[in-house]
């Protein structure tokens, strides 16, 4: 039986990676990035003035001059005018500085009468003060943004400054995520004592698009194996990843492995040492798709959608694997299996700024609302049984 890591190595090794298309820039927010985005000009592309006010020599302001005849007034977004010596500028924030001018005196400490700015007596000025030096920022040919990054709200401004329309991005895996199960009833639809409401599908989605691939859909099958072979097949006929939950146990019913391999899907691997999640299922499906079966249980399905399906979309975007997070056991947790462990957690800060994981039991990998408030969970690792108070352990975050 694979351990999580060699799970987790597997999937990423297996897929395949999206293609990439091109986007107007107003649309690429969650997307990941394909392409550097190149500085077109230096930023700021000129000396920017800062505030509204004069812009004056500092020689002739350190030098004792109060008083300067307005020479003229340069709005931003004309060009730079040139500072005869002994006057000032009137000049407003956005502004290129005059050519001459090294100090802007802000509007608040002057006054004007007949043609002259005077500054407030005792103001003192220190050279080059209000003015955003050009390049100071950053310099034209700069890389401001690199292929993998998710575009964040804040980088459609860079983006923008740097005078693309449009931008490269990957492709949106296009998702089915399929529950399997003759006893599940969607919300909405009347119940039967004996039957269970449908909740790992909704969620499941709901995580994916969290995370950034929203461009998944819904199906309920009942377990009955030629209408899973049909359905099953035409999903994988339509979409690039397929992730089922439940029918992949020992039970009865559990056709879902027979199925995907009449369907020509290939096993990659079946059974992974961990708990919750342990009967998930892994194969490609020819074209090159990605068919995740998990365990129906629905804390299994959560974490293996998190553990697993997540950071294979992640890798088929090119979005480059984050760095391992950890964070300190809060309390003692023993768990004798021979198996890796998912814990779920919630966090908290200590007074001395570490991160503490709490540990929130559930009530078997049934207990989904056990869920509900945690942060995450912490991996607990096949090799140890014993994980005492204090112990750095890997988080995953939901
Ligand atoms: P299975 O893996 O099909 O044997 O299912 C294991 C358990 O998870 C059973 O109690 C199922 O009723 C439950 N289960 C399976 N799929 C779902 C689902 N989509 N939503 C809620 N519970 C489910
Ligand atoms: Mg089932």
């Amino acid at each position: 039986m694979l351990t999580t890591v060699e799970a987790l190595e597997t999937i990423l090794a297996a897929m395949p990676v999206l293609p990439a298309e091109v986007h107007g820039a107003s649309r690429v927010t969650g997307r990941i990035l394909r392409q550097p985005v190149i500085a077109e000009r230096d930023q700021p592309p000129f000396d920017r003035v800062m505030m509204d006010g004069i812009a004056a020599r500092h020689a002739e302001i350190a030098a004792g001059r109060r008083e300067f005849p307005l020479q003229a007034t340069q709005m931003a977004g004309q060009p730079a005018l040139i500072l005869e010596p002994g006057h000032c500028i009137e000049i407003m924030t956005g502004a290129a500085l005059p050519a001459g001018a090294d100090c802007i005196v802000p509007v608040e400490r002057i006054s004007v009468a007949g043609g002259v700015a005077t500054i407030e007596a005792g103001y003192e000025a220190t050279a080059r003060q209000f003015i955003h030096a050009r390049g100071s920022d950053y310099a034209q040919g700069d890389q401001l943004l690199g292929p993998g990054q998710r575009i964040a709200a804040l980088d459609i401004a860079v983006i923008a400054s740097a005078g693309l329309t449009e931008v490269s991005v990957s492709a949106s895996p296009s998702i089915r995520v399929i529950s399997t199960g003759d006893e599940l009833v969607p919300a909405g639809e009347p119940i039967e004592p004996h039957q269970v409401r449908l909740s790992n599908g909704p969620a499941i989605c709901a995580m994916l698009a969290a995370h950034g691939y929203g461009d998944s859909r819904h199906d309920h099958l009942v377990d009955e194996k030629a209408e899973l072979e049909r359905r099953i097949g035409k999903h994988l006929d339509e979409a690039d990843v397929l992730v089922l939950s439940g029918g992949v146990s020992m039970g009865k019913a559990d056709y879902v492995p027979e199925v995907l391999a009449t369907l020509g899907v290939e096993l990659v691997f079946h059974k992974v040492a961990q708990r919750p999640g342990k009967p998930m299922w892994f194969g490609m499906a020819p074209g090159d798709k990605a068919v995740f079966a998990l365990p129906g249980n629905p804390v299994s399905a959560l974490v293996c959608c998190r553990q697993y399906v997540v950071p294979a979309l992640d890798k088929a975007s090119m979005r480059p694997a984050p760095l391992p997070e950890f964070a300190t056991l809060a309390s003692d947790v023993a768990f004798e299996p021979d198996l890796t462990c998912f814990q779920p957690v919630r966090l908290v800060s200590s007074a001395g700024g570490q991160l503490l994981a709490l540990p929130v039991r559930t009530n078997t990998s049934g207990d989904f609302a056990a869920l509900s408030g945690t942060d995450g969970y912490v991996e607990l690792m096949q090799a140890q049984s014993h994980f005492p108070t204090g112990t750095p352990v890997f988080l995953r975050r939901w």
